[in-house]
């Protein structure tokens, strides 16, 4: 592209003020050149990078992906996008000042028609997306929260349910399922108030962080149920791990100070069979078995 109107130091002043750096590197991964990264509240200033190669400034794991990413769009021939983080850390002779957070960058590359110091070569523009990552993950986070009690929400749990499904229907690694509710809330709330209720629900969600394991995944399903699921987990210690949840429940309740009226829970259990169609199945039949132990005077687990 040729334009009489401009001269070349205006061609050079024009790519030096490019909000995000552009870097010209080979296959190989030299910094054939480096433009733009004005924006320094965003960016390094990457001049001092041109003829070194990749290996030189980054740690062996980086230097390995950016090698082929750079493969990939040449491979590809199209404009090929890649989102990575560089931190501290990943640059080599760095002391450890310097933003301590790694940056989140997209990677727009795309490959050269022409070879650049004997070698094919992509250019490639980094726009740091730090803040548009956090907030996504912010998001996410949220989307997938019960804002009350700071559990999982029935969301995420159908999520990880399907997920672990999955697994069961190729593996039968074997996943248990407890679906609790509290008994009597509504008669908290009448005799206590609403928030007091709220601190039920929030007491039981304590209990559940307490007595359930790491890759366990407690929910509340809605109102005072809960659901929780248990990789790896089958019937017999999932009744066991139950018992133990509906006495620390008890324990906790009894600790708000709402005396005679004193909470319990009742709980059922189910876990993935082999003619299950769905995960949906064995949530049924947490519920049926948790129906049960309502109707057989509530403060049981049944299964
Ligand atoms: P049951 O023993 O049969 O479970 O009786 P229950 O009174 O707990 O009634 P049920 O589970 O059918 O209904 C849930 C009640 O829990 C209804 C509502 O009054 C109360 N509840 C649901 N969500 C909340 C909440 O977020 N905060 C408070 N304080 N109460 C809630
Ligand atoms: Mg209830």
């Amino acid at each position: 592209m040729h334009n009489s109107a401009l001269s070349n130091d205006q061609f050079a002043a024009i790519l030096a003020a490019l909000p995000d750096p552009v870097f010209i590197l080979t296959r190989s991964g030299r910094y054939a050149a480096v433009f733009g990264g004005a924006d320094l509240r965003y960016y390094h200033d990457g001049s001092g990078l041109v003829g070194l190669s990749i290996g030189d400034v980054l740690t062996r794991e980086k230097t390995d992906f950016f090698l082929g990413e750079i493969a990939s769009a040449l491979h590809g021939g199209g404009l090929h996008i890649v989102e990575y983080t560089l931190a501290g850390s990943d640059v080599k002779g760095l002391k450890a000042e310097g933003p301590s957070q790694p940056i989140w960058f997209e990677g727009r590359v795309q490959r050269l028609a022409f070879q650049v110091a004997g070698e094919d070569a992509v250019l490639w523009v980094a726009s740091n997306i730090t803040p548009r990552h956090e907030l996504e993950t912010r998001l996410r986070a949220q989307s997938e929260t019960d804002p009350l009690t700071g559990l999982a929400n029935r969301r995420k749990l159908l999520a990880a349910m399907q997920q672990h499904f999955a697994l069961f229907s190729r593996y039968r690694t074997p996943s248990a399922i407890l679906a609790f509710d509290i008994d009597h809330l509504k008669h908290i709330n009448d005799r206590h108030g609403h928030l007091m209720g709220d601190q039920v629900i929030i007491a039981l969600a304590g209990v559940c962080r307490a007595e359930l394991r790491g890759n366990d995944v407690p929910a509340r399903f809605g109102g005072d149920e809960f659901v929780a699921l248990l990789p790896q987990t089958g019937l017999p210690s999932a009744t066991v791990i139950a018992q133990r949840l509906r006495q620390q429940a008890l324990h906790a309740f009894a600790a708000l100070g709402i005396g005679d009226a004193a909470a319990t829970i009742s709980i059922g259990i189910s876990e993935f069979a082999a003619d299950d169609a769905s995960c949906e199945s064995a949530l049924e039949r947490a519920d049926n078995a948790l129906y049960r132990a309502k109707a057989q005077g509530r403060n049981q687990v049944v299964s």
